[in-house]
């Protein structure tokens, strides 16, 4: 897989990823990176990116021209890179924005299935509008909060992508089995030592008991979800074995609070 990423501030993005699996899917060839600096597309004296906005009002709007010119030439060595001969519909340009889709596991494991993709990170107040007519693909957002650009956006979408690229994790099961993956929130996790501060690992998790353990993570997933995220259960519905487990669950967390608030009985 190749990546392009169009920003101020390439040095971010480079040093944002020397750092675990994604580092080491860098050096072995799995992904491999660009970065296009609009700076290298303006041509006066300070180099200048930005510029009032038409209408006033705070804040410095990215000029077009460099932009627009910095997306071409990423998504020339995108296409180049992914084999696809400029077919640009199989190599998305997609602009990191608070006003995008938010960004979810599907849309990571989406991306994950493309040869190459132009990842574009505003500054200031954002891109001219017209850059995103036409040069920008689809638009995507980490959330309803406001970055002061789109690199820590980026690192996090390469981050997600990359870890589900075969080869990049140790156990592929890994990533099949985290939050998410299959609907649910990942189950609780524990490694040794057996007691800490007063609590012990599961009995069932020291047991070694395969069918055992699995029904007691699914268990545990299925609760939690219910507890954190109803809305993930809600939208996906459940199988009929986590739906009973669910109702084991929430009666055993009924019995836990009623111990807990009558310590006698
Ligand atoms: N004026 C924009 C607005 O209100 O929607 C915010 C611009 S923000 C200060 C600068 C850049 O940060 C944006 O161009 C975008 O690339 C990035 N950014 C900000 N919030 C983001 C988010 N939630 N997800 C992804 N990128 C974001």
């Amino acid at each position: 897989m190749h990546i392009e990423v169009v920003t101020l501030f390439p040095e971010m993005i480079r040093d944002g990823l020397r750092y675990g699996v994604v580092a080491r899917a860098l050096q072995r060839g799995i992904v491999s990176l660009g970065c296009e600096d609009p700076r290298a597309h303006v041509h006066d004296v300070h180099r200048t990116v930005d510029d009032r906005p038409f209408g006033g009002g705070p804040g410095m709007v990215l000029k077009p021209e460099p932009m627009a010119a910095a997306i071409a030439a990423a998504h020339g060595r995108a296409v180049a890179a992914s084999g696809t001969r400029g077919e640009a519909v199989r190599v998305p340009r997609i602009y990191l924005s608070a006003q995008g889709e938010r960004f979810e596991q599907r849309h990571a494991a989406e991306l994950a299935g493309q040869a190459a993709f132009v990842l574009v990170a505003g500054r200031y107040e954002g891109l001219d509008e017209r850059v995103i007519e036409t040069c920008i693909d689809r638009e995507i957002s980490l959330g309803d909060f406001v970055l002061s650009g789109g690199e820590v956006a980026a690192l996090a979408v390469i981050d997600a992508v990359t870890r589900l690229l075969p080869g990049v994790l140790g156990d592929e099961r890994s990533a099949q089995q985290e939050s998410f993956a299959t609907g649910l929130l990942d189950w609780p996790h524990y490694t040794r030592p057996v007691d800490f501060s007063g609590l012990a690992v599961p009995a069932v998790l020291q047991g070694g008991h395969h069918a055992e353990i699995r029904r007691w993570r699914l268990k545990q997933a299925v609760g939690r979800t219910w507890l954190r995220r109803p809305d993930l259960i809600v939208k996906g519905g459940l199988p009929a074995e986590a739906s009973r487990l669910l109702d084991e669950f929430l009666a055993e967390r009924e019995v836990k609070e009623n111990d807990e608030l009558n310590p006698r009985n």
